[in-house]
C-alpha cells in the first residue's frame, strides 16, 4: 500500500524517484512549479520536452494526461509532467484533476518509481481552490493502486496549502 506523506517546502529540493510537474500543455515551461523545476533542473529537461513536442506531442500535452522526462540536475530520476485543468466556477472539471494524479501515478508505476513527489496541481496560476484540490489529491492517490509506488509525498509550498492537505488527509484517513 502506498504511504502518503506531507512536507512543506520546495518540490525542486526533494530527493525522490520522480517529481511531478504541474506543467502547461506547451511543455515548454511556465511559472510556478514548472518554472522552478526548469530553473533548478537545468536545460536538459527543456530539451527533452522539446523532443516530445517534435514527436508524440506535436500539439502539446492534453489536460489530464502525464508524460515523463529525465530530471536533469534535480535529485530525482524522472520528472513526470502533467497538465492540470484551469479552475472554472461554472463547469465541473474535477475529473481532469483526478486524471492528472491517476495518470502521473500510472506513469510512475510503469517507470518503477518507488517515491513520488507531487505539488498541489492546479492550485496556483490555474486557480483551483486549495481545500477542494487537496481533497481530490488525497482521495485519488488513496484510490489509485500502483505496483511500485511506496510513498507519495505531497510537497506544499506554504502553511495554508500544508494545512488544507493535512485536513484532507485526517478526514479521509
Ligand atoms: P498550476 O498552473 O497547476 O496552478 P502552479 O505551479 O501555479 O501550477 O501552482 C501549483 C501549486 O504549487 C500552488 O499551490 C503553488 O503555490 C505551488 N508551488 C509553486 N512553486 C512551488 C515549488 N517550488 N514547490 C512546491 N510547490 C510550489
Amino acid at each position: 500500500m502506498t504511504a502518503i506523506t506531507l512536507v512543506q517546502g520546495d518540490i525542486t529540493g526533494q530527493q525522490v524517484d520522480a517529481i511531478v510537474n504541474a506543467a502547461n500543455s506547451s511543455l515548454l515551461g511556465g511559472g510556478g512549479v514548472d518554472g522552478a523545476i526548469h530553473r533548478r533542473g537545468g536545460p536538459d529537461i527543456l530539451a527533452a520536452c522539446r523532443e516530445l513536442r517534435a514527436s508524440h506531442y506535436g500539439k502539446g500535452l492534453p489536460t489530464g494526461q502525464a508524460v515523463a522526462t529525465i530530471a536533469g540536475q534535480l535529485d530525482a530520476r524522472w520528472v513526470i509532467h502533467t497538465v492540470g485543468p484551469v479552475w472554472s466556477g461554472n463547469e465541473d472539471r474535477s475529473a481532469l484533476l483526478v486524471s492528472c494524479y491517476r495518470e502521473a501515478l500510472r506513469v510512475a508505476g510503469e517507470l518503477g518509481a518507488k517515491t513520488v513527489a507531487f505539488p498541489a496541481i492546479s492550485t496556483g496560476i490555474f486557480g483551483w481552490p486549495m481545500d477542494d484540490g487537496a481533497r481530490i489529491a488525497v482521495r485519488t492517490v488513496r484510490e489509485t493502486a500502483t505496483d511500485s509506488v511506496e510513498e507519495v509525498r505531497f510537497v506544499l509550498f506554504d502553511d495554508y496549502a500544508y494545512g488544507e492537505f493535512a485536513e484532507a488527509l485526517a478526514a479521509q484517513g
